[in-house]
């Protein structure tokens, strides 16, 4: 009897992923996974917020919420989230309801005023470089294209971006000005920065005086498990080495309460924060005090918070169940890709051999599964080894997620058995 060569093997596994295809396309699917959104469940755990103020409209102050003023945000939600940012509620402004327009803000500013210990606006900078840390959020990337901002990509371990690489970089380079940092479950790996990261990345030398970190806390408190897991505390930690306005701190409820109705936060040393009013008071007369009333109202405490994330969790966690059950099934020994366990946050990464990402995508596409576009988790949508998908499934319902996952796996099978058969 003739012996099954492996390639004869491959040959089977690739004809019966064909056919899984064949049948996949006929089924006319129509879903999309391509961003990381709150399902409508998750946007009604809120839907108290749509009743409050109620017929209240001053705050515990007796500021009347109506009316300009209070441009630091109100106090008694800053104190809310002061401990869940590591940040003090004195050093830390509730504005409107997106952390990426106030991310795109400092951009702004720093370009034509400069920052606090720089000397000059770094738009007079012949180069300005950021560090990009690697798979990473791409709304990150964009907003450095758009102001012509260098991108170098550092790999992500992980305790987070490499620090020796981060370390040269920032030293030997003045054009270094920052780097993106999403230190807990990270878009889209889902890594959290362990100690030493911090650490480091609070005491590095940097060839730049006004260098800064974009600290992206975006998942403070998206939990996937009963762990809590903790980040290090990045202004204690800069304050600690004498690097006080080094890091600027972002957060927001989009993910907390109504995505495109929360509110943002920013959190720096006592400098930073007045510079960063300077610009915002010029901008606007004020942030929306009456939403930010009724979330203080609805979320009360830090503790409010995470009691309202566990509901969260109670939707969230079976979705990622489904996805990692699906890869285990479908893809689990087959050497065609591997995925991410996160604990937290809104991503798995679905890493698939090199060179096959972009084709997956289109096939997915084709049968009716949108996904986020190959190589956008990297700078200028170029992923060098086009091997890492970013899997979005907080939206979807379960069973519309079960299928896109199952489609998934089909174009993984049939792009990966077709590319190790070319070999
Ligand atoms: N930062 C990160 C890392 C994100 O993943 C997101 C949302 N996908 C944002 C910022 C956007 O936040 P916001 O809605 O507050 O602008």
């Amino acid at each position: 009897m003739a012996t099954l060569t492996y390639t004869d093997a491959l040959s089977a596994s690739l004809e019966r992923a064909r056919e899984d295809y064949a049948a996949l396309v006929a089924r006319g699917l129509s879903l999309d996974l391509t961003r990381g959104k709150p399902s409508g469940e998750q946007l009604d755990l809120s839907a108290e917020l749509l009743r409050l103020p109620a017929d209240r409209h001053t705050t515990r102050d007796g500021v009347d919420t109506r009316n300009y003023a209070g441009d630091r945000g109100l106090p008694e939600l800053r104190e809310i989230f002061a401990p869940l940012l590591q940040v003090p509620a004195d050093q830390l402004l509730a504005a409107g309801n997106s952390s990426l327009a106030l991310i795109h803000d400092c951009l702004v500013q720093a370009l034509l005023d400069g920052v606090p210990g720089g000397t000059s606006r770094w738009l007079d900078e012949e180069r300005i470089v950021f560090l990009c840390p690697v798979p990473g959020f791409d709304r990150h990337f964009a907003l450095c294209e758009r102001f012509g901002i260098e991108m170098v990509t550092v790999p992500m371990t992980e305790d987070g971006p490499d620090m020796d690489v981060v370390e040269r970089l920032a030293a030997e380079d003045p054009a270094v000005k920052g780097i993106w940092c999403v230190p807990k479950y990270s878009n889209p790996d889902g890594v959290t920065y362990g100690e030493e990261t911090v650490r480091r990345l609070a005491r590095m030398r940097t060839a730049a005086p006004d260098f800064r970190i974009f600290w992206d806390d975006a998942y403070a408190v998206h939990h996937l498990t009963e762990e809590q897991v903790r980040v290090g505390d990045i202004l204690d930690a800069c304050a600690q080495y004498g690097n006080l306005d080094r890091a600027l701190v972002f957060g927001s409820t989009s993910k907390i309460t109504h995505a495109g109705a929360g509110i943002a936060l920013f959190g720096s040393s006592p400098v930073n924060v007045e510079w960063k009013l300077a610009y915002s008071n010029g901008r606007s007369i004020g942030p929306d005090k009456i939403n930010q009333l009724r979330h203080a109202q609805f979320l009360k405490s830090a503790d409010g918070v995470l009691a309202h994330m566990a509901r969260h969790r109670a939707l969230l966690r079976p979705k990622f169940d489904v996805v990692r059950r699906v890869f285990e099934q479908e893809l689990g020994g087959t050497g065609l890709a591997e995925w991410t366990n996160p604990k937290g946050g809104y991503f798995i990464t679905l890493r698939v051999l090199d060179g096959c990402a972009k084709a997956v995508v289109r096939r997915c596409a084709e049968a009716g599964v949108m996904l986020t576009p190959a190589g956008a988790a990297h700078p200028y949508g170029d992923d060098p080894d086009d091997s890492v998908i970013r899997i979005a499934p907080t939206y979807a319902d379960l069973d519309d997620l079960e299928a896109a996952i199952r489609a998934v796996t089909v174009c993984v099978r049939l792009i990966g058995y077709g590319k190790q058969l070319k070999k």
